[in-house]
């Protein structure tokens, strides 16, 4: 079974946002895919090369892959815009390079994994090893499904993990491609194997495995729960979860206008509001509120949503029927609580599921569309005075993901950054990521950091070897 693709019994529909077509029919892996999958993992870490190879030869082949990603961005950059609505020129110049880079930027830490050494009490000395936490099960979502498989794949790849990875049942086809890519590049069979499947079948296998060691997820708070509820109920395996949020973007008085605007837009409405650090609400001090709220919806006229594939476009569809839905019965709910539409609101066109960027006024705290996550292109808009009254507010939320600020004293920049319960904070910025900087949620946005080095750590055991010393005068 090892390195090569099977094809169980089932297969489910990949579709395309752009029209609700069906593009392909896919594989649908279940509870003995999972263990087939599970198999060949545990053997390639008990028994195969990956594990014991030097950091170096790992390394070399993530180069390797890396390369081959690189070779081929457009093809990849399709088949996450025809399956997952993403905007191909996002493809090509953020999601493809990204995942090229993150794989290189684990390459480079795999031959410097250094234990530490231990000074011991009396006639003792030690030292911990760093091991690789073994066979680890990554569950995907399907927002970003290139850059989030490999956030999840390199880090395990270069601390010597072997993996079953499951994509998102909305986005299947990319992740096949890096199954295939990676046999290119040499990587040993059985370290990466790719199953699709659904959630509550193929997922689930996956949490509740006895022979997986850690899991690492992305997705819904919801799901996470299940998810770490699975685990404590088999074998107590670790898992890291990158859950929602409900993120705050803070605008103080004297912040430049123009910028702002343009920060909030892209910090809500890039990549359709499919994002989980998504700005979704926007609290804007009182003295620049009424400009601020002209020119953003001014702004909202330019911005083009259509085909994904079209350069002129910047929103393309949602990933999904029951997404689209979704985000539409919010805005209904935003609508039946009070709150005033500023723009948007409706679908575009007749076919596929696309939304206009939608912006609601006068959005109280304790209104549906202020607390929970709508993951898709729908900003609740707020005022407030004081920078005190702006912290509470910010920080009135079950999540703690993402925050961002926005002013020119540095003082307020730097309170606000320390008062914020969440993972990554921007100033005078948004959405600005880069696999050096570790990533992850404060509350119930999860926990576990992904990216940087300190994702390295979630795939290692720390093992303590300890040894006498006699006849040592040394105590
Ligand atoms: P969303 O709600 O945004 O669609 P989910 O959190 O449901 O995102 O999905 C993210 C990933 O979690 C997908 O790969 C999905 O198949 C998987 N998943 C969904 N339900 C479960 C479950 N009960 N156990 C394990 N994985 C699941």
């Amino acid at each position: 079974m090892k390195g090569r693709f099977v094809t169980p019994g089932k297969t489910f529909e990949a579709v395309d946002p752009r029209t609700g077509e069906v593009i392909t029919r896919v594989a649908e892996g279940d509870t003995e895919d999972i263990d087939l999958a599970v198999k060949a993992a545990r053997h390639a870490f008990d028994h195969g090369p990956w594990p014991r190879l030097s950091g170096f030869e790992r390394g070399r082949i993530m180069m390797k892959l890396a390369d081959l990603i690189e070779e081929n961005i457009e093809e990849i950059a399709a088949l996450d815009t025809i399956n997952g609505g993403k905007l191909f020129a996002h493809g090509q110049v953020l999601d493809v390079p990204g995942a090229a880079r993150t794989l290189r930027y684990f390459a480079g830490a795999a031959d410097k994994i250094h234990g530490t050494v231990l000074k011991l009490s009396k006639g003792l000395q030690g030292y911990t090893l760093r091991e690789p936490i073994g066979v680890v099960g990554h569950i995907i979502p399907w927002n970003f499904p290139t850059i989030l498989f490999f956030t999840k794949v390199a880090p395990a790849l270069a601390a010597g993990c072997t993996m079953v990875v499951k994509p998102a049942e909305q986005t299947p086809l990319s992740a096949l491609y890096y199954a295939h890519l990676a046999k290119l590049a040499g990587m040993p069979d059985g370290v990466i194997n790719v199953v699709n499947g659904f959630g509550e079948t193929a997922g689930a296998a996956i949490s509740a495995h006895m022979d997986i060691d850690k899991v690492s997820f992305t997705g819904s708070t919801e799901v996470g729960r299940k998810i770490m509820a699975a685990a404590a109920a088999s074998n107590l395996k670790p898992v890291s979860l990158e859950l929602g949020g409900k993120s705050p973007l803070l605008i103080f008085d004297d912040a430049d206008i123009n910028e702002a605007v343009n920060i909030v837009f892209g910090g809500m409405f890039f990549n359709k509001g499919e994002i989980c650090v998504a700005s979704s609400r926007v609290y804007v001090q009182e003295g620049i509120y009424e400009k601020f709220e002209n020119k953003l919806v001014e702004k909202a006229k330019s911005w083009v949503v259509g085909d994904p594939f079209d350069p002129r476009v910047h929103q393309g569809p949602q990933v999904d029927k029951k997404q689209f839905e979704k985000i539409l019965s919010y805005i209904e709910h935003g609508k039946r609580e009070g709150a005033t539409l500023l723009t948007g609101g409706k679908r575009v066109g007749q076919k596929g599921y696309y939304i206009e960027p939608t912006i609601f006024a006068d959005v109280k705290d304790d209104m549906i569309i202020a607390k929970e996550e709508i993951f898709g292109p729908v900003m609740s808009l707020m005022k407030f005075k004081t920078m005190e009254e702006a912290i509470k507010r910010a920080n009135n939320t079950t999540y703690g993901l993402a925050a961002g600020i926005i002013t020119k004293d540095l003082n307020v920049a730097n309170t606000v950054s320390r008062s914020i319960r969440a993972g990554i904070i921007w100033i005078n910025c948004y959405t600005a990521l880069d696999v050096d900087c570790p990533f992850g949620g404060y509350k119930m946005s999860g926990f576990g950091r992904d990216c940087g080095l300190e994702a390295l750590n979630q795939y290692h055991q720390i093992k303590s070897v300890v040894t006498p010393i006699r006849d040592s005068p040394w105590h």
